[in-house]
């Protein structure tokens, strides 16, 4: 062959290789859309590991949309459309800068997969049972997300902690509570499905941060008429110790 056809066998080549590679790359970014990102264990958080494992500009590079806590079990995380919130237990909620410290998060990228259309009057624990029966994969894990007004939420959030850290029921000991009348706001939540208990923590765990961005916690309870309730099903799991922060 003439050193021009050796050059364009080359050329071709190297086209070739560039052009999978953006293939693969935007496949594995669509697959990220659909992966749940975990910072640290649950059964960590609940020991007493309240230590910044990571950042929560790091933790926005994984998903908008997800719940957690800050270094020192400083109040709820609350991560809405792309900025993470702190509902703190003196009743402040700020939103949090990207060096802010996170010993324990879960996020993704939020894509409606179905909306299940509840009717009737739900508390947490009818609303909870009524929604694992509508999840199409038990043995996946989902964001979930409900935007309504709720005649009455009940949230939480703990105080800073100092080190040496106590375990998290002896935290929560200090926790304030808020009852919220006629609240329109955002549920951001997460289902775990039975088997990764320790990795995470079984059942659903939601919080919540109002409209106006002024108040949010931990849900402990709630009332919500005909709830419609948006489902993530995020099949892909990735739990990562961070512990680099
Ligand atoms: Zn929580």
């Amino acid at each position: 062959m003439a050193r021009w056809q050796y050059y364009l066998i080359g050329l071709l080549a190297a086209l070739l290789i560039i052009s999978v590679a953006a293939l693969i790359q935007s496949i594995s970014a669509s697959n990220d859309r659909d992966t749940l990102y975990q910072v640290s264990a649950y059964d960590l958080l609940v020991n007493g590991s309240y230590g910044g494992r990571t950042t929560v500009g790091e933790l926005k590079t994984h998903g908008d949309f997800g719940i957690g806590t800050y270094q020192g079990l400083d109040g709820e995380m609350i991560v809405l459309d792309g900025t993470a919130y702190q509902a703190r237990s003196d009743g402040l909620v700020q939103a949090m800068g990207d060096t802010s410290l996170v010993p324990f998060a879960e996020v993704t990228y939020f894509n409606t997969d179905s909306v299940v259309d509840l009717s009737g009057e739900y508390n947490y624990s009818t609303l909870t049972v009524a929604l694992a029966d509508k999840l199409s994969a038990k043995d996946d894990f989902y964001a979930v997300r409900i935007h309504a007004t709720f005649p009455y939420i009940k949230v939480r959030a703990p105080p800073a902690q100092h080190e040496p850290y106590p375990p998290i029921a002896e935290a929560l000991k200090n926790q304030s509570v808020f009852e919220l009348h006629n609240v329109t706001g955002t549920i951001v939540g997460y289902y775990t499905p039975a088997y990764a208990k320790g990795i995470g923590a079984p059942g659903f765990h939601f919080h919540f941060i109002t409209d106006d961005r002024k108040a949010g916690g931990h849900v402990l309870d709630l009332d919500i008429n005909n709830p419609g309730v948006m489902l993530d099903d995020t099949p892909r799991y990735d739990v990562d110790m961070a512990s680099t922060a």
